[in-house]
């Protein structure tokens, strides 16, 4: 990942104050540690909530890295979205997840105890 990648993750990590543009869980960004000593969630789950930078317009679609074109969103959804043979739509997409947040199938249980769904 390019250093300027990095630098828009994190610019999209502050401005989502840390949520994931999908699920809207809190992610982590640097210390998963620190994360896990602030929440119930255990270390084993922190892999899932990692903060990584997601291409609304995916790449394979001519997405580009253009800062308009990165949000943060958790590792989980991101590579849900696209383990895809074609990455959908990301507005689609988040749609999806949120109906599946709302059923609490989305995450496992100790993540929607956290996060209020
Ligand atoms: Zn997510």
């Amino acid at each position: 990942m390019s250093h300027s990648l990095k630098a828009k993750r994190v610019r999209a990590y502050n401005s989502q104050n840390g949520r994931c543009y999908y699920c809207e869980i809190q992610m982590w960004l640097n210390d998963p540690q620190d994360h896990y000593l602030r929440s119930s969630v255990s270390s084993a789950g922190m892999v899932r909530i990692r903060c990584t930078a997601e291409h609304v317009q995916a790449r394979s679609d001519g997405g580009s890295n253009a800062k308009e074109n990165i949000v943060a969103a958790c590792w989980f959804c991101n590579q849900a979205r696209h383990r895809r043979p074609r990455p959908v739509n990301s507005q689609a997409f988040r749609a999806f997840v949120k109906s599946r947040m709302r059923a609490q199938k989305w995450h496992p249980a100790q993540f929607h105890q956290r996060c209020g769904n």
